[in-house]
């Protein structure tokens, strides 16, 4: 009946229908070809980066790039420390699942699949080159890693080198960009992780003062200096004169020039070896770096937006565009992310983190929503402070022991009027701030958190350590305060 009535509606539904179907199959192929290429960059705060409204030149590689991509502009880890935040971007577990916070907390990685993992099971060849520790290396068929500048200062301010030198990080940087593509008989998932920025803020010469000629005389410091410098600046409750805190960020900016530049010659190669438009490229951070409130420069054990805010950056080569996307998401978001867009299933309740991939393609991916909910949830690196979110307010709580920014143990802020959190809302909006804690706090008492005030951090731990030669590598880290 309906099709005598409505012959018209009914071939529109039919060929509506099949066009869907077409692109769906479209999509589909394509996926089993793509490749896909993560550029983490150590330490990169968002708001460093050009396209993230940086008024300094630092990267014009990332810049470019991004004019073809997505852009997510509120985009965060969960917890500001370099293991723990790639841990959760490689197997999209939170950190409250896995009890991995810090450096040192290797966990049940390998009772996890990672995306290395997954994606070897799918054919693919994946490679890795980390100039930093040999942590993630499940899934990989070539794990490369190498210490950056790995030195450590010791007790009479000297610099003593364990293994490498800047020459031996660009050979490094060099042998990764080579190998891309190599193998053309597979598909390949390549992770390369740079570090250019990260503390001590020793760039080359050239880039020392690149971004603040005023302070070339005092760029021409030491490293060893520039780093107890910086290592004064970490204690509590410092106070940093302005002229200081320039200082550092004009060399932690010529560290992002050089990351940029080495951005740069990684898509260069992409284009060279004509993958460019058959790889999905990723270009993010594991976390940001201080600089603000005065009084702790580095990322761990905060959570202002300088260092859960990332820059996560993708571009998808089916899809040439550049959008800027404004929903919040985490880096537990990213690997059921890559999936979906790789059209590779899984089981979508066994993640916690939430596809973005709908942001990519409305119709071909069926998304099946996981567990929802509204809020996002952080920690740092010592289970002494914890945060919620609900994309525009920001609430914090400390535990007494830890490093209190005006001796404030819950904080509020409006992360969208106040980037730098600046203004503490607790007095103005005490209801609100009551709403926000006591979801926080029902969410962490699922994980059996906070711990007890006195209780070590180490005891939540119980997860096993998991081969010997990581246990020796973040020995090391530590030791070199990474
Ligand atoms: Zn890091």
């Amino acid at each position: 009946m309906f099709i005598k009535k409505y012959p018209i509606i009914v071939l529109l539904f039919l060929i509506l229908t099949s066009l869907i179907l077409m692109r769906q199959v479209q999509f589909i192929m394509d996926s089993e070809k793509m490749n896909v290429l993560m550029i983490s960059i150590d330490a990169l705060r968002a708001d460093h980066v050009g396209i993230y409204g940086y008024n300094k030149n630092t990267t014009p590689n990332i810049d470019n790039f991004a004019r073809n991509s997505y852009i997510f502009r509120n985009a965060y880890t969960m917890v500001p420390m370099t293991h723990p935040s790639l841990f959760t971007f490689m197997t999209g577990r939170t950190p409250f699942e896995s009890r991995i916070i810090s450096n040192t907390d290797i966990g049940p990685s390998y009772n996890n699949k990672t995306l290395a993992s997954i994606l070897s099971e799918y054919g693919y060849d994946t490679s890795a080159f980390v100039a930093n520790e040999a942590v993630l290396s499940q899934g990989f068929n070539t794990f490369k890693f190498q210490l950056f500048k790995s030195y450590y200062i010791d007790e009479q301010g000297r610099e003593l080198y364990i293994q490498n030198k800047e020459s031996d990080y660009e050979a490094f940087m060099h042998r990764a960009i080579q190998s891309i593509g190599q193998n053309k008989n597979k598909p390949f998932f390549t992770w390369i992780h740079l570090m250019d920025n990260h503390a001590p803020y020793y760039p080359e010469e050239e880039l020392r003062c690149k971004f603040n000629l005023k302070y070339c005389v005092e760029t021409k410091k030491s490293s060893a200096e520039l780093e107890n410098l910086r290592a004064e600046y970490q204690m509590c409750q410092a106070t940093v004169p302005k002229e200081r805190v320039e200082l550092m960020k004009a060399l932690y900016d010529g560290g992002i020039s050089s990351a940029d530049t080495i951005v740069g010659k990684i898509l260069e190669e992409l284009r060279i070896k004509g993958v460019d438009k058959k790889t999905i490229v990723i270009i993010y951070a594991d976390h940001g770096e201080g600089f603000d409130h005065n009084y702790y420069f580095s990322h761990r054990e905060v959570l202002y937006n300088s260092a859960i805010q990332i820059p996560l950056i993708i571009k998808d080569p089916r899809k040439v565009i550049s959008k800027r996307i404004d929903r919040e998401v985490q880096n537990a978001d990213v690997l059921p992310s890559i999936l979906d867009l790789l059209n590779i299933p899984y089981e979508r309740n066994s993640y916690t983190g939430r596809s973005f991939a709908s942001s990519f393609y409305p119709f071909p991916v069926s998304l099946v929503p996981g567990k929802q909910d509204k809020f996002h949830y952080f920690v740092n690196s010592s289970w002494t402070k914890f945060a919620i979110s609900n994309g525009r307010y920001k609430y914090i709580y400390s535990l007494p022991q830890s490093c209190l920014n005006n001796n404030q143990i819950e904080e509020l802020y409006d992360i969208k009027e106040d980037r730098n959190e600046s203004h503490n809302l607790l007095g103005k909006n005490a209801i609100l701030a009551k709403e926000l804690k006591q979801a926080l706090l029902k969410y962490l008492a699922r994980y059996n958190l906070p711990p007890s005030i006195n209780e070590p951090s180490k005891s939540l731990n119980s997860t096993p350590k998991s081969n010997t030669e990581d246990s020796i590598r973040l020995e090391e880290m530590k030791s070199m305060g990474y």
